[in-house]
This record gives C-alpha cells, sequence and structure tokens, in this order.
C-alpha cells in the first residue's frame, strides 16, 4: 500500500516536494495505527511531520490502513539523501516519455520557458531556444549556449525539449548531459554493443547534450562524439550544446570538433544583473507562497537578496528555499533580519571578496604551471609571462596596493609588479589569445 500512497503523494504535493521529502522515506513499521518511517535526519522528520503529516495520513487511511500517528526515526541505514542517478535506481514521477528506450536523463518539470525569466543578460540564449522549440526548418546548427553555473543553460534546454514534446510528440528528442553521453558509449564499448549505441543516438530527432566542456580530454568519447555529430547534422537533425564556456575555450578538445560547435549560433548567457535577479525571486515567490499559506513576507526582503546574492541563480534559489523553510518551521514573519540570520553563510561568501592566492592558483591552472614556480624566482618566459597575467589580475580584481601585491608574489618589489601591469595592458592590445586567456580566467573567477 505505501507504494499506492505515494503515488498519490506525488499528485498531492508536487514532484517536486516529492522528491525530496517523500522519496526519501522509508516505511519500517505500520500497526496499531502507528506508521513508523526512517528519515536521514532529525530536522527531516520535523519537516515531513509538520508540513506533509496530515497528507501523509490521510493517504494511508484512504488506503485502507488506519494510522493516527506518525513517528519519523533517524536509520542506521538510511543515508542522506543523494542526488538521484538519472535513468537508475528508483524512478518515482518520471512522466512517460513517448520514447521509453531514449537513454536520456528524465527532464525536470520546473524547467520550462513559463518559468525562465526573460531579462538582458539572457534574452539572445532564450529567443534562440524559444526558435528551436517551435521546430520548423533547422536554421542554426548546432545551437550552443554557453555561460557560468547556474545562469540557466540546463533549464532553457529542459524547456526545449518539454516544448518540442508537447508541439511535436512525434519527435524522437534526446536529452542528456556529456557525463551521461560518456558513460553510454563506455558501457556500449564494454558490452560489445557499439553499433546499437551508433544507431540509437543516430536515430533522434533532436539530440541535446548538457556540459559538453566535459569531454575535453577524453578522447574515445570525443571521437565518437564527433561522429555522432556530423551523422545528425548531415541528416539535418537540430542539436542544441552547452558548456561553461565557449567552444573555442574548451582545453584539449580536437579542433575539428571546436570548429563544428562553432559553426551554428554561439549564444552566452550572461551574468545575471539586478532586475534579472529580482524577476527571478518575485516568480519563484509566487510559488512558495502557495507552498506555505499564512507566511508574510516583509517589503523589501526580495530586493535585499537580489541586490545581495550575485554569485548564480541557484544560491539565489536555495536561499528562497531555505528562508521560508526557516521561517515557516519558526512561525515568524519573513522579515529583512530574519533573513540576515538565516542567509548569513550565504550572504558571507556572496561577499567575499577574490583574494591573490586564488588569482594565482586559477592562473597557474590554466596555463599548466605550478602554484610555486609561479610566486618563485624562475625567469623562464612560459613562467614569467602566467605570472605577470596574475600580477594583472590581482591589480585589476583586487583592491590590493602594488606592495601588497609584490609581497604575495614571493616578496617582489611594487616596481616589479607594475612593470609586471603594464607589460601585459600592452601585450593585450595585440595578443588576441591572450586577451582571449584574460577574458576567461576573469569569468572563472568572478563567476
Ligand atoms: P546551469 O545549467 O547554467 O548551471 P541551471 O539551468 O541549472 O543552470 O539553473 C540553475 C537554477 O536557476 C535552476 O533552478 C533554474 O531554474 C534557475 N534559473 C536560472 N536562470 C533562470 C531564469 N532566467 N529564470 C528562472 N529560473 C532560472
Ligand atoms: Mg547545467
Amino acid at each position: 500500500t505505501w507504494g499506492q500512497v505515494r503515488e498519490e503523494l506525488i499528485k498531492r504535493v508536487g514532484k517536486h516536494n516529492y522528491a525530496t521529502w517523500i522519496e526519501p522515506l522509508k516505511l519500517s513499521q505500520l500497526k496499531n495505527g502507528v506508521a513508523r518511517f526512517e528519515v536521514p535526519t532529525i530536522f527531516f522528520g520535523d519537516w515531513v511531520q509538520r508540513n506533509y503529516g496530515d497528507h501523509i495520513r490521510s493517504q494511508l487511511n484512504s488506503a485502507g490502513t488506519p494510522v493516527d500517528r506518525l513517528e519519523f526515526a533517524v536509520g542506521a541505514g538510511s543515508a542522506p539523501a543523494t542526488p538521484r542517478v538519472a535513468g537508475q535506481g528508483s524512478q518515482p514521477a518520471r512522466p512517460r516519455v513517448p520514447d521509453e528506450e531514449l537513454p536520456g536523463a528524465p527532464l525536470d518539470a520546473r524547467f520550462t520557458f513559463d518559468t525562465f525569466v526573460v531579462g538582458k543578460p539572457n534574452e539572445l540564449a532564450h529567443a534562440a531556444a524559444r526558435r528551436v522549440a517551435e521546430g520548423g526548418p533547422v536554421t542554426f546548427n548546432p545551437l550552443f549556449l554557453y555561460g557560468g553555473v547556474g545562469l540557466g543553460k540546463t533549464h532553457l534546454m529542459h524547456a526545449i525539449a518539454h516544448d518540442l514534446q508537447a508541439r511535436r510528440p512525434e519527435l524522437r528528442v534526446l536529452y542528456l548531459s556529456a557525463e551521461q553521453f560518456m558513460y553510454r558509449f563506455v558501457q556500449a564499448l564494454r558490452d560489445r554493443q557499439v553499433m546499437g549505441f551508433k544507431e540509437l543516438f543516430r536515430s533522434v530527432d533532436v539530440l541535446m547534450v548538457d556540459d559538453v566542456q566535459f569531454i575535453s580530454g577524453k578522447d574515445s568519447t570525443q571521437e565518437e562524439f564527433f561522429h555522432t555529430f556530423n551523422a545528425l547534422v548531415d541528416a539535418n537533425k537540430q542539436i542544441v550544446i552547452s558548456a561553461d564556456r565557449a567552444p573555442g575555450e574548451i582545453k584539449d578538445l580536437e579542433d575539428r570538433i571546436k570548429s563544428r560547435l562553432q559553426c551554428g549560433l554561439v549564444v552566452d548567457l550572461h551574468p545575471t544583473d539586478y532586475e534579472l535577479r529580482l524577476g527571478i525571486l518575485q516568480q519563484k515567490v509566487d510559488y512558495y507562497r502557495s507552498q506555505y499559506r499564512g507566511l508574510v513576507l516583509a517589503d523589501g526582503v526580495l530586493e535585499f537578496l537580489a541586490h545581495r546574492i550575485t554569485t548564480n541563480v541557484r544560491v539565489l534559489e536555495g536561499a528562497l528555499t531555505r528562508l521560508f523553510a526557516f521561517a515557516s518551521l519558526v512561525g515568524r514573519e519573513i522579515t529583512l533580519d530574519l533573513a540576515q540570520d538565516c542567509l548569513a553563510d550565504i550572504l558571507r561568501s556572496s561577499d567575499r571578496k577574490l583574494t591573490i592566492e586564488e588569482i594565482q592558483r586559477k592562473v597557474a591552472e590554466h596555463y599548466n604551471v605550478r602554484l610555486s614556480d609561479l610566486i618563485g624566482p624562475k625567469r623562464l618566459r612560459t613562467i614569467a609571462r602566467p605570472r605577470q597575467v596574475a600580477m594583472y589580475l590581482a591589480k585589476q580584481l583586487t583592491p590590493r596596493s602594488l606592495p601588497e601585491i609584490g609581497r604575495r608574489f614571493g616578496g617582489r618589489d611594487h616596481t616589479t609588479i607594475m612593470h609586471g601591469v603594464r607589460k601585459i595592458e600592452e601585450l593585450m592590445q595585440t595578443d588576441s589569445q591572450l586577451a582571449d586567456d584574460l577574458q576567461l580566467l576573469r569569468r572563472l573567477l568572478q563567476g
């Protein structure tokens, strides 16, 4: 019966809440009107009791199991909820899609065009995604979406898939991450099913691969991806790709693949601005209001969050979720004070200033040199140039003075730092590779 009850609960509480709160519950005992569940943490149990206790009880009752009390115990065997691996394990609310056999990742029901807030930073990406979803003749292929973490790439891709499935259910739309692509491929190799793999991937009408930077440096996967890509483009099938950076900036990716990826439409999602963040919060708040009836949200709280949490939308959403959960738990109005208390850690890390050391690390990683060499005395050009780049970025991105920067570069004199900064300023006028490097590093650091 718990199985049936769970089915019912999906409808009652919504798929998202179900996956977060109900799915991890393990019914360990059911007798004498008491249903006992194993939960990962005490908080978890409290939360479920408070928010879903009535639902669970009434569903158990209507399934013919009279229950008047729910108990929650932190289970020895129950691990904390881990993110579900797509396509594996228990499959609760997975909507039926026409192509059950396609090895795609499940789509998040919340990621639709309706819930995507459009603003200056993402309007181009949004328009391009809409165009692809509308179907019709393939105008640009692939659509390549890129941008920093949490700016809505995955959301847009899912939105395209939802929309296509609604408009044209006969289309075979396959969405998966590059990591899953690799996983499937390696599995096919191991099981000697490569032909099957090839056929399957070549049989889709729309292929969407998320986070394609993942295949950099993975040679055989790249190769297979390239062939799949070409076969689909030749057959005039639409491809949508996302990555955290532009095609040309993905390291360890073959040039022929880079140029293939560039030959459609490449659009980037820019970091959010205040208006967009506020718009997103306002939209999400409507949802939370319906989930947590009766909670009062004071004026200015959303503005405060939009102003202070600038890193990425996921963090912004997380803050809102936590705020509502917390306020409902303690039964208080959501005020600025409450927000400041409850979100202290997020606010702190959002305020966090970039350190010279972080810059040095990123630069060393980017140029593939050792951090100790970057700071040390070596004069080799292959090290000296990255060092100057790091000096330049330290000057640009932190409020530190030249002598302070000098100290962090192994006690160099401030004139040496100044020389390094000038050198880079001068070179970037003519050296486009250097200019690209700087742009990328800036984005990675400020992301
Ligand atoms: P990415 O794939 O670029 O890392 P996601 O698409 O996973 O980012 O977005 C992170 C979270 O932020 C998701 O919950 C998504 O719904 C939300 N989000 C991002 N941009 C928007 C937007 N413009 N409107 C509404 N929600 C957004
Ligand atoms: Mg993503």
